[in-house]
């Protein structure tokens, strides 16, 4: 038995994060993700929200299981076109307006054509602005100043720019030689690498797992409706792979897997949570147990939704959520490890 490489996880969250996926406009990073499956010949679908399943057969057919992770991120859409040119915006999923100044960032039309800018406050320049510092970051105060020579709402509209069109934000994404990764979209997209490196080590050694598994990519769930469908009626335990909120008080750091006790949306199913403490513990693997206080995940989405499973939440923990974003190679290498084995165990039944 060897764990998967860890440093072949973050080349590909490397290039998960450097596809554009806001909440909205994921089919680049399905396909990516599709392709990926496919040279593994794995069989994938997609559901009609544009997520994708693939699913690894298992000795018991009649229990499932299901993993989820996410590839959708925050991002926004234009607004409004500016007289000056500028574009005004409307963000998509959970963050605010700081998070996101002197952002470089690509608008790609409904065409498909792409430009790059810069996310901006109105009053940015020190020189001609008195309030620079202190006037609020909002919508009104920000905007994006394209990388073309536009001085009118027409000359944004001859380009092809238009309201709705969607904006990514550039990751920025550096490995540093100290194991960290700097990077926005870590959320989910070091899930998605480590279930995607979990699928090609499970074919590669070829392992029998015990149930049934299906891996569900969704692409929702920013806005909160990712992994809440297309969960077979089979489907007993259902595991979202998230990120570790981190924070004052937080016990989750950088380093060890993340096991949610309970979110906002409530505590996780209690003998689960158990079993993968129990898995941590025997496989000497790192662990933290924690509560996020603003949270919700795919798995309790699917609670919600209506479906009677066993859920759970784990993830690698990420400072700074929803902004500038880092975790450390041991965190997404713990996270793996408990994977790896929880493929593996036994069913609550
Ligand atoms: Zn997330």
């Amino acid at each position: 038995m060897a764990y998967a490489n860890t440093d072949e996880t973050v080349s590909l969250l490397k290039e998960l994060v450097s596809i554009p996926s806001p909440s909205g406009n994921t089919n680049e990073v399905i396909t990516y993700v599709e392709n990926y499956l496919k040279e593994l010949q794995v069989e994938t679908k997609r559901n009609r929200k544009g997520g994708l399943i693939a699913t690894l057969p298992g000795k018991d057919q009649k229990n499932h299981r299901m993993l989820t992770a996410h590839v959708d991120t925050l991002g926004a859409i234009v607004k409004e076109i500016k007289p000056s040119g500028r574009l005004k915006l409307d963000l998509i999923g959970g963050f605010k307006y700081n998070s996101i100044e002197g952002e470089y960032c690509e608008i790609e039309t409904s065409s498909g054509k792409k430009f790059t800018g810069t996310i901006l406050m109105h009053q940015t320049s020190v020189h001609v602005y008195k309030d620079a510092g202190k006037a609020e970051r909002n919508q009104d105060n920000m905007e994006v100043r394209l990388d073309e020579k536009v001085h009118s709402v027409d000359d944004v509209r001859a380009l092809g720019i238009a309201v709705g069109d969607f904006v990514s934000f550039d990751p920025r994404v550096q490995t540093t030689p100290s194991g960290y990764i700097k990077s926005r979209h870590l959320d989910d997209k070091a899930s998605v690498a480590i279930l995607l490196q979990l699928i090609k080590q499970v074919k590669a050694e070829n392992i029998e797992l015990p149930y049934t598994t299906h891996f569900l990519i969704s692409n929702n769930e920013e806005i909160g409706y990712g992994g809440n469908s297309n969960i077979t009626p089979e489907t007993v335990e259902y595991l979202a792979v998230d990120m570790g909120a981190m924070g004052d008080g937080q016990s989750t750091d950088e380093y060890t897997v993340s096991i949610c006790v309970k979110d906002a949306s409530g505590p996780y199913h209690y003998e689960l949570r158990k079993r993968l403490t129990q898995l941590a513990i025997d496989n000497e693997i790192g662990y933290k147990l924690d509560i996020y206080p603003y949270y919700g995940s795919d798995a309790s989405a699917a609670i919600r939704s209506g479906h009677d499973i066993i859920h759970g939440l784990i993830g690698s923990g990420i400072d700074s959520s929803h902004a500038f974003e880092r975790t450390h190679k041991d965190s997404i290498e713990n996270t793996a490890k408990l994977l790896y084995h929880y493929v593996q165990s036994e069913m609550i039944l």
